[in-house]
């Protein structure tokens, strides 16, 4: 068996990026909650704001929904005005934590030194890394998706055992896909995650690329996300936008059954 051969379960997570105040993101939490009670196919996780997660955690809870941080400062505590640490994500019932958006990279700095400490600080405060790579269309075009991949890979994951790796979800997302409507086809996506698994295999042994889960993040919606699931690579998404309203973000879980 190689590693794209065995299925791994479908885990689908929605960014709500700096989206849905407490009052909304009760609203989608309680939408979400009414259909995905007690479904067992699909592994969910939604990242609302952190001055919503509180309310999210509390409407979620005995749903099987997971909740996820957008973001974490690599120290547990401190004097880093305006930051949020994956401890005191823990504290509040979080579970996943996305690190290394393309957003963070290309607006606030995040570098890969930066993504790769807060990949060790998710482990660290027992939260489940979703760490995204992706290349810009410049990138792509210039022939360098795979190697601009490859370095976010070797920089954020290139320290830990083969022992912590299982607890990475791994999110490509080519940049120049997130909200811009134009998303990858199947094949390009395929392609790229079977290049990450491929990088996992040469390094690990064979449990590490067989078990671990690579989602796809790009312009994901109801009508394009049975096309990219179906891929043995591709084992769920990423989903920003269309994660903003249930019925859309239902529709993706759905495809992923
Ligand atoms: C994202 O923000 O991770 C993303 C994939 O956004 P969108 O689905 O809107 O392209």
């Amino acid at each position: 068996m190689t590693p794209s051969e065995s299925r791994r379960r479908p885990f689908i997570a929605g960014n709500w990026k700096m989206y849905k105040g407490p009052a909304e993101a009760d609203a989608l939490a309680e939408a979400l909650k009414r259909t995905l009670t007690g479904q067992a196919q699909v592994d969910v996780a939604v990242a609302p704001p952190f001055l919503s997660i509180p309310t999210v955690v509390a409407r979620l809870r005995h749903s099987g929904v997971h909740v996820a941080g957008q973001n974490l400062h690599p120290e547990p505590s401190g004097a880093f005005t305006g930051e949020i640490s994956g401890e005191m994500l823990r504290q509040v019932g979080v579970t996943y934590c996305i690190v290394g958006h393309s957003e963070r990279r290309a607006l606030f700095g995040d570098t890969d030194s930066f993504v790769e400490k807060k990949v060790h600080a998710c482990l660290r405060a027992g939260l489940l890394p979703i760490l995204c790579v992706g290349e810009t269309l410049d990138e792509r075009e210039a022939g360098q998706a795979d190697a601009v991949v490859s370095r976010q890979l070797a920089a954020a994951l290139g320290k830990l055992s083969s022992d912590q790796l299982p607890s990475v979800t791994i999110a490509y997302e080519p940049v120049w896909a997130i909200g811009t409507g134009r998303v990858a086809t199947p094949a390009q996506a395929q392609e790229m995650h079977a290049t990450i698994r491929g990088w996992l295999a040469e390094r690990y042994p064979a449990f590490v690329p067989r078990g671990m889960r690579i989602l796809y993040g790009g312009s994901v919606k109801g009508s394009n996300a049975a096309g990219l699931l179906s891929q043995p690579d591709i084992d769920g998404a990423l989903v920003g936008g269309a994660s903003l309203v249930a019925e859309d973000f239902l529709a993706i879980v759905a495809a992923a059954k």
